[in-house]
């Protein structure tokens, strides 16, 4: 978002690399060159050019809607963590904040953020994008990510810990100060509010007391806020997607955290790099349950997207349109391209595609046929190793 290329997980590079070297990062490629040559230069020079007219070249339809070829039109969102990413959402196009994650104003903060602090960032991001959606999340800390101010015990497993809505139901005057802020902002704009690593409805049931008493307050002290502010729970805990036709009765949204889900239907530490070549978007146990979600929140009648890593990848655009999904929330910089392939394909051979990954049995299978889908689409990602085998 912010336009920096970054590549992480080489293991051996600080001790590869020394002060001064000369260094290219390749984000595409996920590579690092020490101390390039000069045609290595001149090469990447080229590519970086290349690049960045290919970019220019799609940031010009960024702000267009994205329509199937049959017609159907698809709404392309951001992610976000920092009020200042909000000239990125607007200038790629972004129809709305899907994602806002608001962890970061925890980790800079001192002590804990105060009501006014959150609803001060919350209001100007519901100014700046009304009358689009801005989806504020309440606090995934936890595990390793704790602000100062909280005491808490070290986890040996924090991933599986005393994490977001877990950590945030233990500490229920913090949750009840997020909601007011988020309720008080909700008049500006057009605010959704958003639980993350919901494992089961008791959790859902008990955030909604508290909600209940934030509003409660708020009548009490005549403060205004939108009554039918809209309620949505992230389904990223297998528990959630099993569970996916009860919890939709209970809920205004879902959004599919593919980040999560991963790792936890997988049991893959998304941090671990000795088992990162096993976070397997692909993996057909992932495509089963996104589809499980689809149907629960469609049988419903209940709002849908997905905001996890998977929604940016084109890649994985023709199946996810396949499944039934019509809402994506990406990395800012990502929407343009994702527009793109959106703009590539009928529904029909979108839901064909995913007809045929899911009679595939393993995520290199799937990954090799989305691969190609994508290269047949839009040529130039292929030409140009915007998507390409991993290295
Ligand atoms: C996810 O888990 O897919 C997600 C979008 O949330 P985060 O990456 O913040 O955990
Ligand atoms: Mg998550």
């Amino acid at each position: 978002a912010l336009q920096i290329p970054a590549v992480v997980g080489l293991e051996t590079i600080t001790d590869l690399v020394k002060e001064g070297d000369l260094l290219i990062v390749d984000g595409n490629a996920g590579e690092v060159v020490i101390n390039p040559d000069d045609s290595d230069i001149i090469r990447y020079q080229e590519r970086q050019l290349e690049h960045e007219a290919y970019v220019s070249s799609i940031t010009k339809t960024g702000h267009l809607p994205a329509t199937t070829l049959d017609g159907h039109r698809i709404t392309v969102q951001a992610n976000m963590e920092f009020l200042e990413e909000v000239t990125a959402v607007i200038d790629n196009g972004g129809e709305g904040v899907g994602l806002y994650r608001t962890e970061f104003l925890y980790l800079r903060s001192k002590g804990l953020p105060s009501e006014d602090d959150l609803f001060e960032d919350y209001r100007q991001v519901a100014e700046i994008m009304a009358p689009n959606p801005v989806t504020i999340r309440i606090l995934d800390l936890g595990g390793d990510k704790v602000p100062s101010d909280l005491e808490m015990s070290k986890e040996i497993n924090p991933a599986l810990g005393l994490r977001a809505i877990r950590l945030c139901l233990q500490e229920p005057d913090m949750l009840k100060t997020q909601f007011r802020a988020i309720l008080r902002a909700s008049i500006y704009g057009k605010v959704q509010l958003m639980v993350p690593m919901v494992s089961g409805l008791q959790e859902v049931l008990d955030a909604k007391l508290i909600l209940e008493k934030a509003k409660e307050e708020l009548d009490q002290e005549e403060i205004d806020y939108n009554q039918d502010i809209k309620v949505g729970i992230m389904i990223e805990v297998p528990s959630a997607v099993a569970m996916a036709e009860i919890l939709a009765r209970h809920v205004d949204f879902f959004s599919i955290g593919t980040n999560d889900l991963i790792q936890y239907a997988l049991a893959i530490d998304r941090d671990n790099e000795q088992v990162a070549y096993l976070f397997q978007p692909f993996h057909p146990a992932i495509l089963r349950m996104i589809q499980q979600v689809v149907n629960a929140a469609k049988n419903a009648g209940i709002g849908l997207s997905l905001c996890g890593e998977m929604a940016g990848d084109p890649l994985c655009t023709p199946f996810l349109l396949g499944v039934g999904l019509d809402n994506f929330s990406v990395n800012a910089r990502a929407i343009p391209l994702i527009k793109t392939v959106v703009r590539s394909i009928t529904l029909e051979e979108a839901r064909n595609d995913f007809k045929n990954v899911m009679a595939l049995g393993t995520a290199n299978e799937v990954r090799n046929y989305a691969l190609e889908r994508t290269k047949s689409l839009i040529p130039e990602l292929g030409e140009k190793g915007y998507v390409q085998n991993p290295g």
